[in-house]
């Protein structure tokens, strides 16, 4: 299938065009960007004109930030394109239930990512928590902002998220292995002075059994890097560590079984083969759990005006 990629930028060219370009399924049949390119592939400066050029071009990959994002996803849609969004889907939850009900009336698929779902260990810490009674929960997801959002201002702006931009991801594979849904109870956002977007944020959450669930995130980590969920039942523990790649239980690493990644390798390989399953099948795939909880998050937390950020 030949795919648009729109929005060529830092995920763009680390993820997508590699993933892209290793398929069997697809075809990096055009670019749309205002200062980009991917050298060998047609670059579009102006979103329509490609549409309108471009019927041959039955999807199209949106990788610019959520604000941004839903004018295209609706003119794409509108245009009879199917679409696949960088998480998160949106800048808001109902401008993902607008495209939802879009691609529905339409008959076409709408898959909202989450790659970090596709992380090598997150279905085998799902199978795991599934057999368990769980005690406790504890997210932990911090990094350095500076190392891995460098002359990002969108990430600061209303919309851009501030830490909940890797947070989400954290979120995306917590709402994906645990068998019950959480809502939340609590939390406190750390938003530097002048700016709009926290740099921190702490989650507590109500589990229908009583665990103890809760989330910290921190851009302000430097060094060692840690993306990690820890997780204690009445029988035992576990830890999912390295962003969901690296699973332990009870002290011991579990080596991932390829077959239950579809023989793929990588998180974005994973998320464009299975686009083209939902393509193929006619449906959509648009869980919003983690954006509800950023959400939540947005309307329940406690403010607390913490030292400027100085890039
Ligand atoms: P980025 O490099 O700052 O921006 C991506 C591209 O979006 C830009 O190069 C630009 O493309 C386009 N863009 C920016 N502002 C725009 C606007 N106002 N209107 C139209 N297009 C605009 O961001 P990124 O890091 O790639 O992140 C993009 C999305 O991917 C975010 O939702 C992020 O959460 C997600 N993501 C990022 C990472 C990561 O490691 N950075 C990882 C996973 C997911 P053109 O110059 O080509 O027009």
């Amino acid at each position: 299938m030949d795919v648009a990629l729109v929005g060529v930028g830092k995920i763009a060219l680390d993820q997508h065009v590699p993933a892209i370009m290793a398929s069997m399924d697809w075809s990096l049949s055009a670019t749309v960007s205002r200062t980009g390119k991917v050298n060998g592939v047609r670059t579009y400066r102006d979103f329509a004109q490609m549409l309108t050029d471009r019927p041959d071009i039955r999807v199209v990959s949106l990788c610019m930030p959520p604000v941004p994002r839903f004018t295209y996803a609706a003119a794409a849609l509108d245009a009879g394109r199917h679409v696949m969004l960088e998480k998160p889907p949106g800048a808001t939850l109902s401008e993902c239930h607008m495209l939802a009900a879009m691609a529905k009336e339409r008959g076409l698929t709408l898959f909202a990512t989450w790659h970090s779902r596709e992380a090598a260990m997150v279905q085998a810490a799902k199978t795991w928590l599934a057999s368990q009674t769980l005690r406790d929960l504890e997210v932990v997801w911090k990094e350095d902002v500076r190392r891995w959002h460098p002359d990002q201002d969108w990430i600061w702006e209303p919309g851009g998220m501030g830490v909940f931009d890797p947070g989400i991801n954290a979120l995306s594979i917590l709402t994906e292995i645990l068998p019950v849904t959480i809502h939340l109870r609590a939390a406190t956002l750390e938003v530097p002075e002048g700016r709009q977007a926290p740099i921190a944020a702490t989650l507590d959450f109500i589990h229908p059994q009583g665990a103890d669930v809760s989330a910290v995130f921190d851009w302000r980590q430097e060094g060692t890097q840690n993306w990690s969920i820890e997780a204690t039942s009445t029988t035992g523990r576990m830890r999912l560590s390295d962003g969901g790649a690296k699973l332990e239980i009870n002290g011991a690493v579990v080596t991932s079984n390829d077959k239950d990644l579809n023989g793929i390798m990588g998180e974005y390989p994973r998320l464009y083969h299975k686009m083209a399953a939902l393509i193929a099948d006619g449906i959509s795939d648009v869980d919003l759990a983690p954006l509800r909880h950023v959400a939540d998050a947005f309307m329940m937390g406690r403010r607390i005006i913490v030292a400027p950020f100085i890039t």
